[in-house]
């Protein structure tokens, strides 16, 4: 396998208040254990800036505008409660958004069988007109649209076990049955959506998971409802919305997985993209806020990236 992995200075000058759990320390402690030498044939890329106009693939104009106006000169200015933005966030979104789309790029071109984006801010509580959850733009589901828009696919599938639910993927994609979206994640929890009976055009398939569960649950979640779902979809491409906190030692869920599940995970969802999607997957960071936890997570991730 092929594993490209694209991450950019700029990721770190997306500055959070003091306290903020979604803090530039999480891509430093990525940057360093994907520094080992197990991850030496990485190919790694600098991130290049995104296109600004793919952004409306997701969201309204009106939208885009407010959220650049938002950006502050100096300091940190709040987009809602725990959604905030520094001068540089404009900069850290729109290469965000570049290399999740350059990845989707890679795959079809053969440069890459799988890519790795460590990017942040993280995008998949963005719904089509709020910013919110820590994100801004919603990343997976921009890159989603760019793969039918400029490789002329028809499916695409987002499979998302960060432990939030992404109400923004959900919202985008609620009526568009061309691109099937699967989360497993902790229920009840921030944001309160991701009920089983959320399906959408038929192509949303939620897998809520109770507190204090852990690897048996999941992986249950996903052999009896996303991998099926999958199978079912035969996607042309498959995008992962990888965050971490779902992992035992995370402080905002009660969701008790090892990086043994996100990599016996990332297993599973290759062997889908092997079956339908001639290997292309594209992996993008979303949530993971334990340092340890969300290094050893991405270790075991792209470890299987790479190994196959
Ligand atoms: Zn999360």
């Amino acid at each position: 396998m092929t594993t490209r992995l694209y991450t950019h200075p700029i990721f770190l000058d997306h500055l959070t208040p003091p306290g903020h759990p979604e803090r530039p320390d999480r891509l430093r402690a990525i940057e360093r254990v994907l520094d080992e030498e197990a991850f030496a044939g990485l190919d790694r890329i600098q991130a290049p800036e995104g296109d600004e106009a793919t952004i409306l693939y997701a969201h309204p104009a009106d939208f885009v505008a407010r959220v650049r106006a938002a950006i502050p000169d100096e300091g940190i200015a709040r987009i809602d409660a725990d959604t905030t933005a520094s001068p540089k966030s404009w900069q850290a979104a729109i290469t965000a958004i570049g290399a999740a789309n350059a990845a989707v790029d890679d795959v079809f071109s053969g440069r890459a069988d799988n890519v790795f984006v460590a990017a942040r801010p993280p995008g998949h509580h963005a719904e089509k007109t709020t910013a919110m959850g820590f994100c801004l733009f919603n990343t997976a589901a921009i890159a989603a649209r760019y793969a039918q828009k400029k490789h002329g696919v028809e499916r695409v599938a987002i499979v998302d076990w960060d432990v939030h639910h992404g109400n923004g993927t959900q919202d985008i994609f609620w009526d568009d049955p061309s691109v099937l979206y699967c989360s497993t994640h902790q229920m009840p929890l921030y944001p309160g959506t991701g009920a089983k009976n959320e399906t959408g055009a038929g192509n949303i398939v939620n897998a809520p998971l109770a507190p204090q569960t852990g690897s048996e649950v999941f992986r249950d979640a996903f052999l009896s409802r996303v991998l099926p779902a999958l199978d079912n979809f035969a996607p042309d491409l498959i995008i992962i919305s990888a965050g971490f906190d779902a992992h035992h030692r995370d402080p905002l869920a009660e969701i008790n997985l090892t990086e043994d599940d996100f990599d016996w995970a990332t297993g599973q969802l290759m062997q889908r993209a092997a079956r339908h999607s001639g290997n292309r997957l594209v992996s993008l960071l979303e949530g993971g806020y334990d340092l340890q936890g969300l290094a050893f997570s991405v270790a075991a991730h792209v470890g299987r990236l790479m190994k196959g």
